[in-house]
This record gives C-alpha cells, sequence and structure tokens, in this order.
C-alpha cells in the first residue's frame, strides 16, 4: 500500500450538460481513474447496463446500504435515490488511485465533509437552448420528465459556485481537454507531490508541507 491518499474529482452538472461523456471519454484516456458507480433506485434507461453505469437497487436494497453505512454519501433526485459507495472509494484512495464521482451538489456537500480536499468540478452547458436541446435529444426520457429536469437544472447551477473549477462544455474536444488539465494540475499540488516522492524530497531536503 502506499503511503499517499489519490485524489477526489466530482463532477457535478445539471442532467443535458455532457457530464458522462465527458468523464468517459476521460477515463478512456487515462484508465488510472477509477470511477465510482453509483447505487440508484431509478431504472435503467436503454442502453445503460447494471453495475457499469449504474447498481440498480430496490428502494429496500438503497435502505440497508444507507442504513449500514455502506454510502460515502446519498441523495434524492428527480424522486429517485442515489448514493457512492464507500467500499469502492476507499480502496482506490488507500491505492493511491485518484477517484472521480458522478454526483449532485447534495452529494459533492456531503463528501466535502468526509474529504475537504475534494475537488470540484462544475460543468455549466454553453446556453439555456443548448441544455434543452440536448434533454430533448437524447429522446430517452417522456417530455414531462425533460421539462422537470429543466427546472431542476436551474437549481443544480445554482449550486455551481460551491465548485472550484467550471467547465463550459460548448465544444466536447475542448472541455474534455480542460478537464484533463484539471486532474493534470490537481496531481502537481504540492501535498500530493511531496507525498507520492518522499524520497526524492527527502533527499533535496525539500519540506513536505505547504509553507
Ligand atoms: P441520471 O439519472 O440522469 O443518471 O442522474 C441524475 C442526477 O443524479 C445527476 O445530477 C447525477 O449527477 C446525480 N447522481 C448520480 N449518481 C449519484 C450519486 O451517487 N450521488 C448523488 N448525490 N447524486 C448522483
Amino acid at each position: 500500500m502506499p503511503s499517499y491518499s489519490g485524489n477526489i474529482f466530482m463532477v457535478v452538472a445539471p442532467s443535458g450538460a455532457g457530464k458522462s461523456s465527458l468523464v468517459n471519454a476521460l477515463l478512456a484516456r487515462d484508465p488510472s481513474i477509477t470511477l465510482s458507480i453509483s447505487c440508484t433506485t431509478r431504472t435503467p434507461r436503454p442502453g445503460e447496463e447494471a453495475d457499469k453505469h449504474y447498481r440498480f437497487v430496490s428502494q429496500e436494497q438503497f435502505a440497508q446500504l444507507r442504513d449500514n453505512n455502506a454510502l460515502l454519501e446519498w441523495a434524492e433526485v428527480h424522486g429517485n435515490f442515489y448514493g457512492t459507495p464507500r467500499d469502492r472509494i476507499d480502496e482506490a484512495l488507500a491505492q493511491g488511485r485518484d477517484v472521480m464521482l458522478e454526483i449532485d451538489w447534495q452529494g459533492a456537500r456531503q463528501v466535502r465533509t468526509h474529504f475537504p480536499q475534494a475537488i470540484g468540478i462544475f460543468i455549466l452547458p454553453p446556453s439555456i437552448e443548448a441544455l434543452e436541446a440536448r434533454l430533448t435529444k437524447r429522446g430517452q426520457d417522456a417530455p414531462n420528465v425533460i421539462a422537470r429536469r429543466l427546472l431542476a437544472a436551474g437549481s443544480e447551477m445554482s449550486h455551481a459556485s460551491e465548485c472550484q473549477y467550471v467547465i463550459i462544455n460548448q465544444e466536447f474536444s475542448t472541455a474534455l481537454e480542460q478537464l484533463g488539465q484539471i486532474v493534470a494540475a490537481t496531481r502537481l499540488r504540492y501535498i500530493p507531490q511531496a507525498e507520492r516522492n518522499a524520497e526524492l524530497f527527502s533527499q533535496l531536503g525539500i519540506s513536505k508541507t505547504v509553507a
């Protein structure tokens, strides 16, 4: 086990901002990042696979996980429950691996209480029209669900200021580059560098704490 912990990245966005596509593309480029697979009581959308996109659970199973303290955080979003299983995160961090969570603002707040060093990245759509178009184009949800999500998007975006970083997803490739840059810059922060390169820092007589 390494003596250093991985970084935690929380990617937060309203539905339709392109968050999952960005995260999946980043992970394809950098498989060293562990993606958290959330539990949800929502039913799978067409094309979604169990244990890849989500762990789909019943209300009872979710309540049991929550009551057994197996969730690092949980929240009710759009009438369904979502939660981050604790074990996968703890294991990855202990191995020095970075983890990425796709969660809502409520979850991000809870994670910060456990891991104040967690990095929040908010993904914004380039305009409200673009967001609406993306939600409609997806075509996997009923119109009343889309309308509800548009409303919810406004409330989600009102919490953007709780994140340290903001990416405007106008052009996918640019947004992906920017996400990668945030990860790269985080890995170069003083404390993680000192922890990962403890021997070098000792040899060079450099402090392992920030002045
Ligand atoms: P969707 O149903 O579109 O996949 O996700 C709906 C919302 O739930 C999104 O804002 C997503 O980020 C959020 N979400 C997904 N997984 C989790 C989780 O484990 N915890 C929390 N708090 N929110 C989640």
